[in-house]
């Protein structure tokens, strides 16, 4: 699955329980902003608290790591109206997923484009970018974007490939 280039020793081999992987790099994201407009209202909606969530993302294949985002966001609420939301991350992860768009992009392109089965898709994001995602969260991935042979269902995939 990797292109030329030179030989890198893969420390991971043989490690078959996700508890035996590298210890993940943290990166962390900021997504804190002390206002923002109500969505119902448009009013100024101020700063409540902070949140954090912890997402899994595409690893240092490199320096055989995975890679864990970190995001603190801000949860606001708003005045007027009295509507409360969190700031939008929809950028780096949907709703209650523990993965980012850029290794949930990767799952489905390699079940929908490439036509490995969901074990082998699991196992490539596994051994070629150090992050475990369960075969059956890939098939429900892909079903969300239309089905095995509807990669291009998946609106936010550009098509790679043929002209
Ligand atoms: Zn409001």
């Amino acid at each position: 699955m990797s292109g030329p280039g030179e030989y890198v020793p893969d420390v991971t081999e043989g490690i078959t329980r996700v508890e035996d992987l590298p210890e993940p790099r943290i990166e962390r994201r900021c997504r804190n902003r002390p206002a923002l407009p109500c969505p119902r209202c448009r009013h100024r909606a101020g700063r409540y608290a902070v949140g954090s969530r912890t997402l899994h993302d595409l690893g240092d294949a490199r320096a055989n790591r995975p890679v864990d985002l970190v995001v603190a966001f801000s949860r606001h609420r708003c005045l007027r109206c009295g509507c409360c939301f969190p700031r939008d991350i929809s950028d780096l992860a949907l709703p209650y997923c523990q993965y980012t768009r850029r290794v949930q992009q990767r799952a489905v392109r390699l079940v929908a484009e490439d036509g490995l089965p969901y074990q082998a898709a699991s196992w490539h994001l596994w051994r070629d970018h150090c992050v475990f995602v369960p075969y059956a969260t890939i098939q429900n991935w892909v079903e969300a974007a239309g089905g095995k042979n509807a990669g291009h269902a998946f609106g936010q995939l550009p098509r790679r490939g043929f002209g």
